[in-house]
């Protein structure tokens, strides 16, 4: 059974979430604040955290740092903040997917079930297993990014993105197939995550993030992967 840490202080929202995620059979635990999600994530050792940011006793980005500290476990933020400084505060933080308030459930759902495949997905290995660049080396079994001779942490999200591009080098791979494949979406209302993810993975691994040699972008399109 998969498990899901609800961590809101909303009950109505709670009260919602939780109805819809055990009728498709979930499992549930909730958090009405902080100190109680860090200690149920440790206890319960959910599959995945949905998390709001806006919580009684602390900033959900304090809580994100506080899992990722020991945990890859995929977190969704949920938040009524639209401001893309709060988004990439809580990216960076490591969380995975961000989802703004109110959202339709359907969508909630579907991008749940998309960040538990990612953790479950076992990549098919490929031929080529080991990437190098100038700047920096890609190892796509061990799960290992070395840049300047030192471990690049990426989110698993971030992980997915930089694979897809990397198996493909020289190739345009499309806005859609990537949302398709990483978020389980198709819309391209949401080239915006890809940007966010696109900025946060050059910034980790090039030299000049906003002149980019390897992750380049294909303006209207996609992304490419030069190697
Ligand atoms: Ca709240």
């Amino acid at each position: 059974m998969t498990r899901v840490l609800v961590v809101e202080d909303d009950p109505q929202l709670v009260r919602a979430l939780v109805i819809n995620l055990q009728a498709r059979q979930y499992g549930v635990d909730a958090a009405p604040d902080g100190a109680t999600a860090l200690r149920l994530a440790a206890a319960r050792q959910p599959d995945v955290v949905l998390l709001d940011l806006g919580l009684p006793d602390m900033d959900g980005v304090d809580i994100i740092r506080g899992l990722r500290g020991w945990t890859r476990v995929p977190i969704m933020v949920l938040s009524a903040r639209q401001g893309s400084e709060e988004k990439v505060a809580a990216l960076d933080a490591g969380a995975d997917d961000y989802i703004t308030k109110p959202f339709s459930m359907d969508e909630l759902l579907a991008r749940l079930r998309a960040a538990v495949r990612r953790t479950e997905d076992t990549p098919l290995v490929p031929e080529a297993s080991l990437f190098e660049t100038a700047g920096f080396s890609i190892d796509l079994l061990a799960k290992k990014v070395v840049r300047d001779g030192r471990d690049v942490r990426l989110t698993p999200t971030e992980w997915h993105l930089l694979e897809i591009l990397v198996t493909n080098p020289g190739r345009l791979v499309t806005q859609k197939q990537l949302l398709q494949e990483v978020w389980g979406v198709s819309q391209s209302t949401k080239t915006n995550y890809l940007r966010v993810y696109m900025a946060q993975l050059r910034r980790k691994l090039e030299t000049d993030p906003s002149h980019p040699r390897y992750l380049i972008t294909e303006p209207g399109m996609g992304y490419r992967f030069e190697g």
